[in-house]
């Protein structure tokens, strides 16, 4: 074949390649004009030639015709889908303007406010929020396209008849692409969402009056139950003092239990006083020096201390903010637990405390029986005891509850860590000024 014929090949190919249809018709416009007048200098093999390309040419266009209309058809189909999924995808879907008028909206969005797709687009978005919720509804448009970035906000719209709903608005500002920001907005009904809330909130509320009135009800029968146990323990006392020598061995074991019954039912009641009271209290926000608080308790407990000869031994110890009398009943009741609960070794007791970001972890640390992990949550519960009332002496079951009481008053936590040797009560209390 000569060099025009695979020339002529190579700019087809050229053509299909990179050349859009109003190329192609010039070009072959150009080159029928050009050859039409040198035909007559063609052989009659170059004609026939020519004849046959031309026949391939059109049966290539026709092809390439065909795969443009099947082409079109799939670009329809997709359409169609796309404006299926758009119109009813499960959340509203408003493109809005900057100055807040609906350009689009898919049917979900519409049927949200009641309205049909055609008859929303031009109206303002304003239109179907709530009056007390319109200034809130500019404000979050101004920022959406302020902050250039995804937006969320709560509103009540209007639906069907005007009736109020709860939605969720979440809009990002886009270009249009045609160098005009658009504000795409999905609007979901958070109606039952909030109803729930509300819901959970009012039960929360009813549920914390239940307990505070609980709890003044356990003061007031702790407080009231006291008199008579002071008269009734009194009386007993007389008894042993003045009878006692006439009372056989069974009287004399009976009178003891008494004794001792009305010792550990006063001791409950000023427990449960303690804690019935911690709730009624407003946290108080002094300074107060844990290395004081720990000082005074060596001075109190001395007695106790000398008896058992407890080593109690500090780290250094920082100001945190709070009550005293409360913190001093927190400790206390820890310090007094290690000493209560010892081995066979000499109790020795360690305070520490560890500073982490915003917050203080104290740790009292024994040398003790120790505590099984499977017990670690239970013992902060009221009137959980892992002993039996004569294996140790005195116990209420109420001192860890006091102590977890009084740490969660000051927005910290209590936890206990055991190890092979004793046991570690920690609390963590925010430091000065970190207050919630
Ligand atoms: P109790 O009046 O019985 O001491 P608490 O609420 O203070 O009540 O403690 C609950 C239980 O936790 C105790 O009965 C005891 O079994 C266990 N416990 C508390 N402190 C310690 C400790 N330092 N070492 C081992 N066990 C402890």
């Amino acid at each position: 074949m000569n060099n025009s014929g695979k020339n002529r090949r190579l700019d087809r190919k050229n053509r299909q390649a990179g050349g859009d249809i109003a190329d192609l018709r010039r070009d072959a416009e150009t080159r029928l004009q050009e050859r039409t007048g040198s035909l007559t200098e063609l052989s009659g093999r170059d004609k026939e030639e020519l004849i046959h390309e031309l026949g391939t040419y059109q049966i290539e266009l026709e092809m390439q015709n065909e795969e443009l209309r099947r082409t079109q058809e799939d670009l329809r189909d997709s359409r169609r889908r796309l404006a299926d999924l758009f119109d009813f995808a499960p959340v509203g879907y408003f493109i809005l303007d900057p100055k807040g008028i609906i350009t689009s909206v898919n049917l979900t969005g519409a049927s949200m406010l009641g309205w049909s797709g055609n008859d929303l687009p031009q109206k303002p978005f304003a239109l179907f929020v709530a009056r007390k919720d319109r200034d809130g509804l500019h404000l979050y448009l101004r920022e959406t396209l302020r902050k250039r970035g995804r937006q969320v906000a709560d509103l009540e719209l209007l639906g069907k008849g005007n009736t109020p709903f709860h939605a969720r608005l979440e809009s990002i500002p886009v270009d249009d692409g045609a160098g005009r920001l658009e504000i795409r907005t999905s609007v979901i009904d958070i109606t039952e969402q909030k109803k729930k809330e509300l819901e959970i909130t009012h039960l929360n509320s009813e549920l914390r009056r239940a307990n505070e009135d609980l709890l003044h009800y356990v003061f007031i029968i702790s407080h009231d139950l006291q008199e008579p146990l002071r008269t009734i323990t009194s009386f007993v006392q007389l008894l042993q003092r003045k009878y006692n020598d006439i009372l056989d061995d069974k009287g004399k074991t009976f009178m003891r239990h008494i004794v001792e019954s009305a010792g550990h039912m006063r001791m409950l009641l000023d427990d449960l006083l303690v804690y019935s009271s911690i709730e009624d209290s407003k946290p108080g926000r002094a300074t107060v020096s844990l290395e004081k608080i720990v000082d005074n308790i060596r001075s109190s407990m001395a007695e106790k201390i000398k008896e058992t000869g407890a080593v109690i031994t500090t780290g250094s110890l920082p100001l945190v903010q709070g009550d005293e009398t409360l913190f001093t009943g927190l400790l206390q009741n820890l310090i007094s637990n290690s000493i209560k609960y010892r081995s066979a070794s000499l109790p020795r007791i360690h305070v520490t405390a560890e500073s982490r970001e915003n917050k203080w972890i104290i740790c009292v640390r024994d040398n003790g029986i120790g505590i099984d992990p499977q017990y670690a949550e239970q013992i902060f519960k009221i009137f959980q005891r892992l002993h039996l009332k004569n294996e140790y002496e005195g116990g209420t079951g109420i001192g860890l509850a006091i102590c977890r009481k009084i740490v969660e008053r000051y927005g910290g936590r209590i936890w206990v860590e055991s190890s092979v040797q004793g046991a570690a009560f920690c609390f963590s209390l925010p430091k000065m000024d970190h207050y919630a």
